[in-house]
């Protein structure tokens, strides 16, 4: 069905760049899929555009149908997550779940459920003090979304109901191989008990109840391997901000001219 000529949608932007002199051109997640849009006279200080498309604010936006890119008319700020402006940590971590949605969302590709999920992630970062957490829950939701969400109740390999003697994550197969089916992926990755529970659990828990635990470091960091190692699969290679958020961890006091 054709598009109205004008039409109005929610929308986060995930990106922003310099278009012409006075224009910018974003990059919107909308309930519809991705959009690239143009933002005319966005960039002049007196435009009324200006503080309504800001790098990840939710918005309602109303567009026009232009011959390449639709054309921003209005936009108006539904959440802005000041608190996520302000700390670098917590932008970082907003870069990185802009960076995996553009990278695994297509133009058009319809999916409310990712943008829900981005919304809702964008309200977690701006006040939890788990934000490591929030991302984990981010990645196990984003992937069960796109069709890669890993087996964590029976094999990824034989569907034998999984039990607490599994002890391999396999990224090519997609989940955990149960004891007879480790040697199946002579690449899968050492899995501990306690890293198996948490990623159980943060499948399936709200990103409220995922804020409220209290877990070791190695636990947490192990739990960030095995999914940055699934998602490097799935992506085919290493994501840029993935890098980054490492060095801000390192040195949060640091500079990163990168960022603006
Ligand atoms: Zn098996």
């Amino acid at each position: 069905m054709p598009r109205e000529r004008v039409y109005r949608t929610e929308a986060v932007v995930l990106r922003r760049s310099d278009w012409s002199e006075a224009d910018r051109l974003l990059t919107l997640l909308t309930p519809g899929g991705k959009r690239r849009v143009v933002a005319k006279g966005a960039r002049k200080t007196i435009s009324r555009l200006a503080g309504h498309i800001e790098l990840f604010c939710y918005t309602t936006m109303l567009l026009a149908v232009g011959r390449t890119f639709d054309i921003v008319t209005q936009s108006a700020v539904r959440q802005s997550y000041e608190r996520l402006r302000g700390d670098l940590q917590r932008i970082s971590a907003a870069y990185y779940t802009a960076e995996l949605i553009d990278r695994l969302i297509g133009e058009d590709d319809e999916n409310p459920l990712t943008f829900e999920l981005l919304v809702e992630t964008l309200g977690a970062l701006d006040s939890t003090r788990a934000i490591d957490l929030t991302l984990r829950y981010f990645e196990l939701r984003l992937l069960g979304n796109i069709g890669y969400r890993p087996r964590l109740h029976n094999c990824a390999n034989c569907q034998q109901t999984l039990g607490e003697d599994a002890k391999r994550f396999s990224t090519t197969a997609g989940g955990v191989l149960c004891p007879r089916c480790e040697n199946a992926d002579r690449r899968a990755l050492p899995m501990s008990l306690g890293a198996f529970k948490l990623l159980r659990y943060l499948q399936t828990q709200s990103a409220q109840a995922v804020e409220q635990m209290t877990l070791s470091e190695s636990l947490r960091h192990e739990v960030e391997q095995l999914l940055r190692a699934y998602l490097r699969q799935v992506l085919e290679r290493d994501l840029k901000s993935v890098a980054f958020l490492d060095d801000v961890r390192t040195d949060p006091q640091g500079d990163h001219h990168g960022l603006h």
